[in-house]
């Protein structure tokens, strides 16, 4: 026993030693290869694998020492908040000069190096105007069966182009992350509005090891790069909640997705001119039924006193936007807002609830209309959220929908650029979905089983939607040939062959064991099959894929588009663009 433990003690003693003695870098962020903005604040860290004394630790820059090149000393943590390691840590830092930046972090005898690429812009913007599309989740096959039902298809031509088809020029993306090769929302969109790849539910940030989400080494958003360099006026539209993934990554820094309240507050502090879309629970203080904060601010109210214009449904909207100042806050859900179809033809959803939500062309048109009041211009971005949150359940007819009225904004955009040629549009997605257009599925084909109505090959024919009113969006979503759309991954559910007309599709429901099972509710409908899953039992829902994204553009910068690019590599394009590297005029802090 004596024995055991005095070996225990001397091991211990070892190993303090060793950690003491031995330490290393194991990380430095930003990461190697990492592409940064000439004069874009950043925040610098390296973090050890144990415990070092800075005496113990060497960083260079290019053979210099750190402080030289970067201007300021770095804080030296001993002890990470629940890590037993030390870190160097140096925030707001930026780097005038671009070219090439090796970084060498020496302790214990062992380097760890990174190179980072650091670009400037012309000292001219080649636009006055950004207008940046996120189509959340948006794949090709959710393009193409947008197009077929708005448009059709007659003896193999498209009858009709989308309003994105129409950019003359393009990219693959690719949508990686610094953690995975797959990609979620957060992330993917901080790459396109930093120019820095990051971790799965990270915005605004690296993320480092320690627990804490607002710790993380920090670069700059677009968001705070409009107010940096100038008098832009900027924009944020989403039918998802204002603090979900997308918009956040415009304003936001945090390693958390999920931490909305906090999100909220990052909102307020860059004061967007425009902010339109969902998320109402996170904008009113705790006191106030359906808040989902935790204290009593209340940014409504704070907005108000900013001189913005308040609205809550389509209709104030349209009040609002005949007002002279420039700058609307719109908050119309609490949480994500209604699907164009539910809001317009089904009623499902919570559209009872909030029968008056605008759709995205509304809000779109009010943003531009507003921001365009700025002589300086302005950079807005617009997402088209639900077409990723209804293809997550399975339910492609909304998503595909979705997709048309994002593609009717991208319309107002692309009428906006004939009189305004100074502007810059670019439509994206963050990820892909695993999904497909295979044909259709036609109820008068024989046969009892409803897979035998899938129509493959020539078989498949043509859809029977129709558009008589000449909206764009199919007069009705269940027509007896419709397109067969089908997701390549999913829990276990119940695959009806039919569009979800009584609400958003819920596939797959929790069990006793706290495991998906499919969602019995289906189980009657006649013709619908079991399909057993093949992703985890702990996933509810289709999972985003790995496939590239297809980019266009179209406007002064956009021929910088081309090939394949990285998220982070489209901020490089808007950066020039919007000459963001260029010296900093500094805007009066707001
Ligand atoms: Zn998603």
């Amino acid at each position: 026993m004596r024995k055991t433990l005095l070996a225990a003690a001397s091991l211990a003693l070892l190993s303090s030693t060793v950690l003491s003695g031995a330490a290393f870098a194991e990380a430095v962020y930003p990461l190697d290869r990492a592409t940064i903005l000439q004069g874009s604040p950043f925040d610098f860290k390296v973090e050890f694998d144990g415990v070092v004394k800075p005496e113990d630790v060497k960083i260079t820059i290019n053979g210099e020492d750190y402080k030289k090149v970067l201007g300021k000393e770095v804080t030296f943590v001993e002890k990470e908040p629940g890590v037993e390691a030390s870190a160097v840590l140096l925030r707001d830092i930026s780097i005038a000069a671009p070219g090439s930046y090796k970084v060498e972090a020496s302790a214990a005898g062992k380097t760890k190096s990174v190179t980072w690429e650091v670009y400037g812009t012309p000292a001219l913007p080649k636009v006055k105007n950004v207008i940046f599309f996120l189509g959340d989740g948006m794949s090709v096959a959710h393009r193409t069966a947008a197009r077929i039902m708005s448009k059709g298809n007659t003896e193999g031509k498209a009858n009709g182009k989308l309003n994105m088809d129409y950019m003359d020029h393009m990219a693959f993306i690719g949508t990686s992350s610094t953690d995975s090769i797959a990609v979620d929302s957060a992330n993917s969109m901080s790459a396109y509005m930093t120019g820095h790849k990051s971790a799965i539910n990270a915005i605004g940030v690296y993320a480092d090891r320690t627990k804490d989400s607002f710790d993380d080494p920090k670069v700059e958003v677009l968001g705070e790069a409009v107010r940096r360099t100038g008098s832009k006026a900027l924009g944020i539209v989403s039918t998802a909640e204002l603090q979900d993934a997308t918009p956040a990554a415009v304003v936001a820094h945090t390693r958390k997705r999920a931490d909305k309240a906090e999100i909220a507050q990052m909102m307020y502090d860059v004061r967007p001119d425009v902010v339109l879309g969902g998320g109402g629970a996170y904008f009113i203080p705790q006191s106030t039924p359906g808040s989902k904060r935790k204290d009593d601010k209340n940014f409504v109210e704070l907005f108000k006193a900013d001189g913005y214009q308040i609205a809550t449904t389509k209709a104030e909207l349209e009040q609002a936007s005949k007002s002279n100042s420039g700058k609307i806050f719109g908050v119309f859900h609490p949480g994500n807002m209604d699907t164009w179809l539910d809001r317009n033809q089904l009623k499902k959803g919570t559209v009872g609830k909030f029968p008056d939500q605008p759709g995205l062309v509304d809000m779109t048109k009010t943003a531009l209309d507003a921001l365009s009041k700025n002589p300086d211009g302005f950079v807005l971005m617009v997402e088209g959220a639900s077409i990723d949150k209804m293809s997550h359940p399975l339910d492609w007819d909304r998503a595909v929908v979705e997709t048309i009225e994002f593609d009717q904004a991208i319309g107002l955009a692309r009428e906006f650029a004939k009189t305004n040629p100074d502007t810059l549009i670019v439509v994206t997605g963050d990820h892909a979905h695993g999904v497909s257009v295979i044909g259709t599925i036609d109820d008068n084909k024989p046969g009892t089983e409803m897979r035998e109505k899938v129509g493959t090959y020539a078989e498949a024919g043509f859809p029977n939607y129709e558009d008589k009113d000449g909206d764009g969006f199919p007069d009705r979503i269940d027509v007896s040939k419709r397109l067969a759309i089908f997701a390549n991954n999913y829990p276990d559910y119940y695959e009806t062959f039919r569009p979800k007309l009584d609400g958003p599709f819920v596939p797959a429901v929790q069990n006793a064991e706290k495991k998906y099972v499919a969602n019995e509710q289906y189980k009657d409908v006649p013709g619908a099959v079991l399909r057993i899953g093949n992703i985890p039992r702990d996933g509810d829902t289709g999972v985003h894929a790995v496939d590239d994204i297809v980019l266009q553009a179209t406007g002064p910068g956009a021929d910088g588009f081309k090939g394949y690019m990285e998220e982070s590599d489209v901020y490089r394009v808007i950066a020039e663009a919007l000459a963001l590297g260029a010296p900093t005029k500094r805007a009066s802090a707001q």
